[in-house]
């Protein structure tokens, strides 16, 4: 039979076999069994075992409480669910009450300490029905809450869109629900499957209309998107259940459809190594590298979400740029706004930490030093004349009743008050019996610093000290060498090797006295102190408008800042279907010279009535990826409000970048290069509409040469005639080109290459109209350090190749003539009137002029 204190474990650990429980004894939080063994594991702390009753050893790995965020935070981001359990009851009558307060998984961290300052940490929920899917997003440490929709025809590309673009740590799914659907979820998301009834539509409808205390979800933009609401209700229910606190946070719920942005779907969003350069995987590198200039963590990641949703809507882009192009025309206002944010801390998670209760005393007074610079901003922004600027100022509030109590409720950690006391949480004159509880010690306090020095001179013994312990509580200690000089009141408590610790009726009555009354403060100031949060939590939704817009300030800020350093020019952006660059640049490219020149280069297309396809042909390491990518980012760049790096750019609005660019094997999910190649085109084919811009590069290299000229030549067919999207084409198949004879809207363009002295080539990465009609392969080989024995023996074969083909040509050439020839009336038997008007020919081919040609050479 268990001891009662076991049973009570094994009885709550019952209800969590999923989680690592920490449960509270004392100053511990304790694992037992395998959760002790897991922790002692990944938290490199010492495994023991503790005896139950006379036959039962347990295993034990504990952490002190203090620690607590440390440990969780750590073997969260290993996966683990861990569920914290407190002491609830009152100490000392028997088994004390537990019960289990929060339980924390990676995505219901809220402690900024473990989080990425610069980055939001999403928890998301998704399922699946016949007609839509639903998608909620929520990040509990900055109270975002959004829900979004997804038609069948959307999906699932949409879909994996937006979660790419979301990058969430945690993603709730019905349980049973089909893997294989969700295998585009990232290795990292920790998977969390949830009971069907979190997702049935009207037990979510009515969670959360009791959540935001409303009748209907009219006003919350979802109520006739049935999968939204139920994504949606299925967040709430998780919290409630994972942590009751999160909850406050979620003051409202913002609905939108993916389709009001600039579609990107995952692949472009990587291809373009929008957030991370997909080669290191790291920030490095991206395009967010680049433009990120910002100062505070709310406007970093506020710089992110903007990134990945490029606008549509012309006059909030207007208003983006001009706001973008004040900042940019004057340095003097650039350094004054960026002096005025370097000073905020995290505004935004504080706000949701003082909401929940948890935010701890720095914090708060942090939160009331940031509130105090914000009069001065908004004096900033409402001396500009950007109609957005203004607008930013209107909703920076600087919240003084929350400023004016944290002021007269909070001490900082160390400021003394006037009786020099250095301890206190609470400001004196804030709560009355604090101040009691304060005076009436303040006598023995005084007593008590001051003994040492009396002590000294009444017994002339100079290393006499004062001090305190757990165990003997307050002690004065005197040396062995000056026992004799010790008085007959002191009464002995403690001996040690050169010591003895001694104590008076008078010490004990002293201490008895502060040490009764500090339990007490301590007891007042913990509840004054939550009540003060309590308070301040009203503010909340104010604070989060406030942090809101001092994020913007600071993304239009970066903004500006790149523009200036990095010379870009504002973009002009109207309806067309037209895309103008003159003198381009690749900005990440650019920026990682350093230095070196980049060359530009400029775009023209015209998908009404101009150059539709932009065929670009040119060896490997020509630039063409550079070029093809330099077009989208600069497009995408326009559209989310940033200057642009070029001499000039007009574009009309983009609804969706496509890209398929490189190979990117699927090793996961088993696709080779080819399928994974086709599979992204189709997707192009089928979604592109007449304002899109299609970005391919390189269709049909992973399989055998006239497979991939056919594929490709079919696709920019379809491209030209039906799609009528802008469409920048990269090949190194020369032999394409010869399309531009039979399409209109396409043209050539190739990537100009000179020859030097010694029989080399040398990349001069400027776009020049026409084609080169050659490979180069073997030179870039070369280029790249192959051993000169290689290099050698390929040109000889590349030799015996290009004439075994010269002499297959030749023969078909000689068969197609003499049928040709047989067919045609007998004035016109002569090889040279074939070769002077092909076209007239039935057969007319590539053979004819080929013949034509060889005949000429005789
Ligand atoms: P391709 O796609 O033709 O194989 P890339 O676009 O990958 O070639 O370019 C190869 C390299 O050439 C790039 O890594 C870059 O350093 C350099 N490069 C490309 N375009 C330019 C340019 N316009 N100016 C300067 N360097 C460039």
């Amino acid at each position: 039979m268990p001891t009662p204190a076991r049973q009570q474990y094994l009885q709550i650990k019952s209800q969590y076999p999923d989680a690592i429980l920490l449960y509270q004894v004392g100053d511990f939080y304790e694992t037992f069994d395998e959760d002790a063994h897991i922790a002692s594991r990944e938290l490199q702390i010492v495994l023991t075992s503790r005896a139950y009753g006379e036959q039962e050893r347990v295993p034990l790995a504990g952490i002190p409480l203090h620690a607590l965020e440390n440990y969780v935070g750590k073997l969260v981001q290993r996966g683990y669910k861990v569920a914290v359990c407190d002491q609830v009851g009152e100490v000392g009558k028997g088994v004390v009450e537990r019960a289990v307060t929060r339980i924390l998984t990676a995505g219901t961290l809220s402690e900024p300490n473990l989080l990425p300052a610069r980055q939001n940490n999403y928890l998301i929920a998704i399922t699946g029905g016949r007609a839509q899917t639903g998608l909620a997003a929520v990040d509990v440490s900055t109270g975002e809450f959004t829900v979004t929709w997804f038609t069948s025809d959307e999906m699932p590309v949409a879909l994996e869109a937006e979660v790419q673009r979301l990058s969430p740590v945690e993603c709730l799914l019905v349980e049973g629900a089909n893997k294989e659907a969700y295998q585009f979820l990232a290795k990292t998301v920790t998977i969390t499957h949830c009971p069907p009834y979190f997702f049935e539509q009207e037990a979510a409808q009515n969670r959360l209309c009791r959540h935001f205390g409303v009748q209907s979800l009219e006003a919350y933009g979802c109520a006739q998107a049935p999968r939204a609401i139920a994504a949606a209700g299925a967040i709430i229910g998780y919290l409630e259940k994972m942590n009751q606190a999160l909850l406050s946070l979620l003051t409202g719920l913002r609905s939108y459809r993916t389709t009001s942005y600039m579609v990107l779907d995952a692949h472009t969003q990587r291809n373009l190594e929008l957030l991370q350069g997909t080669r290191s995987g790291i920030v490095h590198g991206s395009l967010l590298s680049v433009l990120d200039r910002t100062i505070t963590p709310m406007g970093a990641r506020q710089l992110r979400k903007t990134i990945t949703q490029p606008l549509l809507d012309l006059s909030q882009l207007e208003a983006r740029l001009t706001g973008v192009e004040e900042l940019y025309e004057s340095p003097a206002l650039r350094s004054r706004f960026s002096m005025s944010l370097q000073a905020f801390g995290d505004l935004e998670r504080i706000a949701g930490r003082v909401r929940q209760g948890t935010a701890v005393r720095n914090e708060v007074v942090g939160l009331r030093d940031y509130l105090g610079l914000i009069p001065q901003l908004r004096e900033l922004l409402l001396g500009c004349e950007a109609r957005l600027l203004r607008e930013l100022a209107e909703q920076l509030d600087p919240c003084p009743d929350v400023a004016e109590l944290i002021g007269r409720a909070l001490m900082r950690a160390g400021e003394e008050d006037e009786h020099g006391d250095d301890g206190r949480l609470i400001r004196p004159g804030f709560h009355a019996e604090l101040d009691e509880l304060f005076a009436s010690i303040r006598g023995s306090r005084h007593w008590m610093l001051t003994l040492e020095a009396r002590e000294r001179e009444r017994t002339g013994i100079k290393s006499l000290k004062v001090g305190f312990n757990k165990v003997v509580g307050y002690y004065i200690e005197v040396s062995k060498a000056n026992m004799k000089l010790v008085p007959s009141d002191y009464m002995r408590k403690q001996t040690l090797v050169n010591a003895e610790r001694f104590i008076t009726p008078e010490l004990k009555e002293h201490e008895a006295r502060i040490l009764s009354a500090n339990e007490r403060i301590e007891e007042v100031e913990k509840s004054v102190y939550v009540d003060v949060l309590r308070q301040l939590g009203v503010f909340y939704e104010q604070l989060m408008a406030t942090a809101k817009a001092v994020a913007w300030v600071d993304v239009l800020l970066s903004l500006s800042e790149v523009a200036a350093h990095q010379g870009y020019v504002r973009p002009v952006v109207g309806h067309g279907r037209g895309l103008e660059i003159v003198g381009g640049r690749h900005p990440v490219v650019e920026y990682a010279l350093d230095g070196d020149v980049f060359i530009p280069n400029d775009t023209m297309l015209d998908a009404e009535a101009g150059t539709r396809v932009l065929l670009l042909t040119g060896p490997n390491m020509a630039g063409k990826s550079t070029y093809l990518r330099q077009v989208a980012l600069i497009t995408l760049m326009a559209q989310i409000g940033s200057f642009v790096p070029a001499r000039k750019v007009v574009l009309g609005l983009v609804d969706r970048i496509f890209t398929r660019v490189g190979a990117e094997d699927d090793i996961a999910s088993g696709k080779s290069t080819f399928m994974v190649e086709m599979e992204e085109t189709a997707t192009i084919l089928h979604h592109a509409t007449h304002h899109s811009l299609i970005i391919l590069d390189e269709i049909g290299r992973g399989t055998s040469t006239y497979d991939g000229l056919a594929i490709a030549r079919a696709v920019v067919e379809h491209l030209h005639h039906t799609t009528g999207a802008r469409t920048l084409f990269a090949t190194h198949y020369h032999e394409l080109s010869e399309m531009a004879e039979e399409l209109p809207h396409l043209n050539v363009y190739t990537m100009a290459i000179s020859d030097d002295e010694q029989g080399g080539i040398v990349f001069l990465h400027r776009v020049t109209p026409g084609s080169i009609g050659r490979s180069y392969g073997v030179h870039v080989a070369k280029l790249a350090g192959m051993p000169p024995g290689i290099v050698r023996r390929a040109e000889e074969v590349l030799q015996q190749l290009e004439q075994v083909t010269h002499s297959r040509e030749l023969q078909t050439a000689l068969v197609a003539r003499e049928s040709a020839i047989s067919t045609m009336a007998p004035q016109k038997r002569n090889g040279r009137k074939i070769a002077e008007r092909p076209e007239r020919y039935a057969w007319q081919s590539e053979e004819a002029q080929y013949v034509a040609a060889m005949l000429e050479q005789g």
